[in-house]
């Protein structure tokens, strides 16, 4: 992929995640790329809006069977499985962006 089209596509991640809340399918869809590659997206626009004294607000991934919330991860990826529980399914989080001071 060129670097311009990966600019294009964070500029358009951007403005849906100004939107409101997104969860990294919702993003896939809406920009037509794989899940996979949002993570590395969201992480380049994460230093991008810092800039900009906002920052993206996640509403953290949680398990499905505990209710165990992945508070303060470093990472945007999913986790496979729950700490807690063990169990496998653990509900998306969601991304949106806020100004640094809310
Ligand atoms: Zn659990």
């Amino acid at each position: 992929m060129s670097n311009e089209r990966k600019q294009t596509i964070r500029q358009e991640i951007i403005s849906h995640l100004e939107n409101g809340p997104l969860t990294v399918r919702d993003i896939s869809q809406s920009v037509s790329i794989m899940e996979k590659d949002v993570y590395h997206h969201l992480a380049f626009i994460e230093k991008t809006v810092r800039r900009q004294k906002r920052r993206i607000h996640v509403e953290p991934y949680y398990c499905l069977h505990c209710g165990f919330e992945f508070k303060n991860r470093k990472t945007f990826k999913k986790p496979g499985k729950c700490p807690g529980c063990k169990d496998g399914r653990i509900a998306p989080a969601v991304f949106w962006i806020v100004s640094q001071s809310d």
